[in-house]
């Protein structure tokens, strides 16, 4: 077998030209009610939450989106979030709301997600935006999946390729990465398999597949070895390692010249599913606004 060099999809390149969109889309806001307005709500202490929530933040001033972060001790009762998240959602100067998970366990994730309006459900976890997506209908889609699509998209585009009958393998079936990202892929034409925990084997599944998409939350489960030569694979998972170094769901190294062309971690989806979110708070505010939605 000829090895191929594996390319590496710049992700924070990527994302950098939607934010960059997104920019010019907010400087237009200017005189017409203000720049759209992102809400974002976490209840607790977890670390990893307080970081992605700054980083969501950091590029929401970047961008000119006016962010507010509503933050609740992990003491929080149930209903004194779901009052945050109500008077956020009866706030009309409000268009996007997002409750960053994970919710501390004594809360009920459903109900409080369930008070996010669909016009206003920037991150798509709502039950409405998902059924839109079942259904073809627009709506703001999951940033993460939607992200991955643009990062498809870019990886595709500059081989003068797209997805359409491409063999498109999603390892995770969760409601925020697995199942959207699945429904965007066959939504572009693409004949999806969905692998999860019971799959009976996944190395076979990935060595039938042209699309990657490993969203298993488990360190290095995708093998190099595993991959069809000329696969193009997408690495959503991300875990810290003892050393403090982050990896992903794929065995990068062992991937090398057997993928075309591979995300990083970190580097790839992680900067997506931010400038993603960015999008769809603009995109939530020229709809909330009744102006066409291009960004
Ligand atoms: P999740 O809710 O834990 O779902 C994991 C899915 O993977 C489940 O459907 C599970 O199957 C499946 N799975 C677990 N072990 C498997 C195995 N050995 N073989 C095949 N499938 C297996 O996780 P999630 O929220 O979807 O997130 C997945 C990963 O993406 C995590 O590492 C998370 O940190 C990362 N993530 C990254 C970003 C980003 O922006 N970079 C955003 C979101 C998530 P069952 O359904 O059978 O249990």
């Amino acid at each position: 077998m000829t090895q191929q060099q594996t390319e590496r999809i710049d992700g924070k390149a990527i994302a950098a030209e939607v934010l960059e969109i997104c920019r010019q889309r907010c400087a237009e806001f200017k005189g017409r009610g203000g720049p759209p307005s992102l809400a974002v709500v976490r209840v607790g202490e977890d670390p990893a939450s307080r970081v992605y929530v700054r980083g969501k933040l950091r590029a929401a001033a970047k961008v000119g989106i006016q962010a507010s972060e509503h933050h609740l001790e992990a003491t929080a009762t149930q209903q004194e979030v779901e009052a945050t998240v109500r008077a956020l959602a009866a706030d009309d100067a409000v268009d996007g709301i997002l409750v960053q998970l994970p919710l501390p366990r004594h809360l009920h994730e459903g109900a409080i997600l369930g008070l996010v309006p669909t016009d206003k459900d920037v991150d798509g976890f709502g039950v409405e935006s998902l059924g839109a997506l079942v259904a073809g209908l627009p709506g703001l889609r999951a940033c993460t999946p939607a992200g991955v699509m643009t990062l498809l998209d870019h990886a595709f585009a500059a081989r003068g390729e797209t997805l359409r009958g491409k063999r498109a393998l999603v390892i995770g079936r969760s409601r925020i990465v697995g199942k959207p990202m699945a429904l965007l892929l066959l939504a572009a034409d693409a004949t999806v398999t969905i692998a999860h925990s019971k799959s009976a084997d996944l190395a076979a599944e990935v060595g039938r597949a042209d699309v990657v998409v490993a969203a298993a939350g488990v360190p290095h489960l995708v093998r190099g070895e595993w991959l069809a030569p000329g696969a193009v694979v997408i690495d959503v998972g991300i875990h810290r390692r003892d050393d403090g170094s982050l990896c992903g769901d794929v065995d990068t190294d062992s991937a090398e010249g057997i993928a075309a062309a591979i995300t990083p971690v970190p580097g790839g989806v992680g900067p997506m599913t931010i400038a993603t979110l960015m999008r769809n708070t603009v995109e939530a505010a020229v709809r909330r606004r009744g102006e066409s939605a291009d960004v």
